[in-house]
C-alpha cells in the first residue's frame, strides 16, 4: 500500500513577544485537523521534538535583531519551500523597531550594567529585508481565520484570500457607526489592514494601527484629517509609531511630521 507523505509544517522565533506563536496555538479545535493534515515538524513553543527539515511551509514570528538571527533567517529560507512571516515583528520590524529612530547603543547604557556584552545590530528589520517571503500575515497578534486560510491555501497549492482593505470596511461590515465621523475621534482605520474585524471603533475608540499599513494606504489624507480634528504634529509621529513603526508608510509619514 502507497503512503503519502503529510507537508511538513516548521513555525520559527526570531525577537519578538511570542504572541503570534501563541496564536496558532489558540486555534484549539482547527490545531487538531492541521495535525491530521500536515507534520508539525518543528515548534518549540508547542513541542520539544524537532524534526530535520527541509519543510513545505515555514511560518516565521519576530524580527531580525542580531548577526546570529541575520545568519539563522537564510538556513530558514533555505530549508523552506514556503516561507510566511506571521506578525507585525515578522513584517515590519516590531515594537522594537521603535530603536530604528534612535541610537540604540544609547538606550542600551542607559539599561545595561554592561552594555557591551550585548550582540545587537542597530536596527531591528522586518523579514522580506534579508529573505523572500512569499506571504505575509499582518497584525499583533495575526487573525487566527487569517493563518488558517494562509496555512491550508499554501499547501494546496492557491494563493491566500486574506483581504487588503482597510479596517473602515470592517466597520461598514459589522455596522459600526464611524468614530471619526460621527465623534471626531482620530482613528488609524482608513490606513489601517483588515483582520482584527473594527475591535476599537466598535468600542467607541480610535483605531491604533495594529494590523500595520493595507494595501495603498493614503496616510497623507489621513493625517490632514486629523490635523483637522485638533491633532498636532508630535502627536501623528506618536501615532504611526508603534508596532508597525518601520513599515514603509507609516515610517515616512511618522518621518514627514518629525520636526528636525
Ligand atoms: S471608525 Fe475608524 S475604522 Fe471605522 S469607519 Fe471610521 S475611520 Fe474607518
Ligand atoms: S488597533 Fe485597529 S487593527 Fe488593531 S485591534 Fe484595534 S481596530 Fe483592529
Amino acid at each position: 500500500m502507497r503512503h503519502t507523505r503529510k507537508p511538513k509544517l516548521a513555525v520559527w522565533k526570531f525577537a519578538s513577544c511570542d504572541g503570534c506563536q501563541l496564536s496558532i496555538l489558540n486555534c484549539e479545535d482547527e490545531l487538531l485537523s492541521i495535525a491530521g493534515e500536515v507534520e508539525i515538524a518543528y515548534f518549540l513553543e508547542a513541542s520539544r521534538a524537532a524534526v530535520r527539515g527541509p519543510y513545505d511551509l515555514s511560518l516565521v514570528e519576530g524580527s531580525i535583531t542580531t548577526e546570529h538571527d541575520a545568519a539563522r533567517i537564510q538556513q530558514v529560507r533555505r530549508s523552506s519551500k514556503y516561507l510566511v512571516t506571521i506578525g507585525a515583528c515578522a513584517t515590519a520590524g516590531g515594537i522594537q523597531a521603535l530603536r530604528n529612530f534612535k541610537d540604540v547603543r544609547e538606550f542600551m547604557s542607559i539599561v545595561y550594567a554592561t552594555p557591551e556584552h550585548a550582540e545587537i545590530l542597530d536596527k531591528s528589520t522586518p523579514i522580506e529585508h534579508h529573505v523572500p517571503v512569499d506571504f505575509e500575515l499582518r497584525g499583533c497578534p495575526i487573525n487566527k481565520e487569517q493563518l488558517l486560510d494562509a496555512i491550508g491555501a499554501l499547501l494546496h497549492g492557491r494563493r491566500p484570500n486574506t483581504p487588503r482593505h482597510s479596517v473602515c470596511v470592517e466597520c461598514k461590515l459589522r455596522g459600526v457607526s464611524c468614530v471619526m465621523v460621527a465623534r471626531g475621534i482620530p482613528c488609524l482605520g482608513p490606513v489601517t489592514h483588515a483582520g482584527c474585524g473594527a475591535i476599537c471603533p466598535s468600542y467607541g475608540r480610535g483605531c491604533y494601527g495594529c494590523f500595520g499599513p493595507k494595501e495603498t494606504p493614503n496616510t497623507a489624507s489621513l493625517s490632514a484629517s486629523w490635523g483637522r480634528l485638533g491633532v498636532e504634529e508630535g502627536d501623528l509621529v506618536r501615532a504611526f509609531r508603534t508596532f508597525n513603526a518601520y513599515a514603509d508608510a507609516f515610517r515616512m509619514e511618522s518621518e514627514a511630521h518629525e520636526k528636525d
